[in-house]
């Protein structure tokens, strides 16, 4: 079932909410992949009905970005949503979700010492977009729990960070990321890779991986960035971060030591046109 406007969504709402069930919400920008369905079946296990969001927010695109050319295959992410029993989909039209226009819609910030780190460093703006979408999605549907992938590692620390300080009775779900065969985080945008940056977009989960090995306690933290920096470099990948943070917070850290709260490490990199990004758990180890 495809909804497309806030009348039938809060009719179907409704209609569930009558009958008690737990909803659960996926919120995608479409182009579905295996990582996306990755999370509905998440959803699944958690809930009795399941609402999946594709809706590409202009809000979260800076006018240099590829907010035009994000493939938007409608048809092809109804049949796999079908395919999976999904309960509904959510496909709205701008106005459902901005009914005031881009330049006339309450915006919300998102916190800058989350926000304006790693990825919001290079598209300034962008998770304000994002929170100001997920809190309309979230306004809109009130769903019991959503789902959110760790691949956009940075984008769910804020969303958990926008359910707890405006106190939304929504759980948020992590999904871990799911992969290529070679290591490649999939994502929507790897299908603008040709032949041969596909191959050579797997350094960019190596390097990821090669931190990872060398995480001994006492090493500085800035050594390993800059090595696995040079590694990008190497294999023809332009480096935008490699980065070691505490994982619950970002916050960054000087030396490993194995005292430190859990770690995470981070990277983004630009491959020709496309952007990539990935992330890895890091356990510092003697
Ligand atoms: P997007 O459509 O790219 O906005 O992503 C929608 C949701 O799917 C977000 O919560 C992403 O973190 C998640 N997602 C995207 N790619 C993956 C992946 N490879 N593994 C797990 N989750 C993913």
């Amino acid at each position: 079932m495809v909804l497309s406007d806030r009348p039938e969504l809060w009719q179907q709402l409704h209609a569930w909410r009558e009958l008690n069930q737990r909803i659960a919400l996926v919120p995608t920008m479409g182009n579905l992949h295996a990582g996306h369905l990755s999370l509905v079946r998440l959803a699944q296990e958690q809930a009795d009905r399941v609402i999946v969001s594709i809706f590409v927010n202009p809000t979260q695109f800076a006018p240099n970005e590829d907010f035009d050319n994000y493939p938007r295959t409608l048809e092809q992410d109804l049949q796999r949503l079908a395919s999976m029993d999904v309960d509904a989909v959510f496909a709205p039209l701008a106005a459902s979700i901005y009914p005031f226009g881009l330049d006339h819609s309450l915006r919300l910030p998102a916190p800058a010492q989350l926000s304006n780190i790693l990825c919001g460093d290079s598209r300034p703006g962008h998770f304000d977009g994002v929170v100001t979408v997920v809190s309309r999605l979230f306004n809109l549907i009130q769903p019991n729990l959503a789902v959110f992938g760790e691949k956009d590692y940075q984008q769910l620390l804020i969303v958990e960070r926008l359910c707890h300080d405006m106190g939304y009775p929504i759980a948020i779900i992590r999904g871990p990321v799911i992969r290529e065969n070679d290591g490649l985080a999939m994502s929507s945008r790897n299908q603008y890779l040709d032949a041969e940056q596909r191959q050579r977009a797997a350094a960019l989960n190596q390097c990821l991986q090669w931190i990872v090995t060398h995480a001994t306690s006492g090493r500085l933290v800035s050594d390993l960035e800059q090595a696995a920096c040079q590694q990008l470099r190497e294999r023809g990948l332009t480096p935008e971060y490699v980065s070691i943070r505490i994982a619950k917070d970002l916050r960054p850290v000087e030396r490993l030591s194995q005292t430190l709260p859990p770690l995470r490490v981070l990277a983004a990199a630009g491959l020709g046109q496309t952007r990539l990004i990935d992330n890895l758990p890091l356990v510092v180890t003697d």
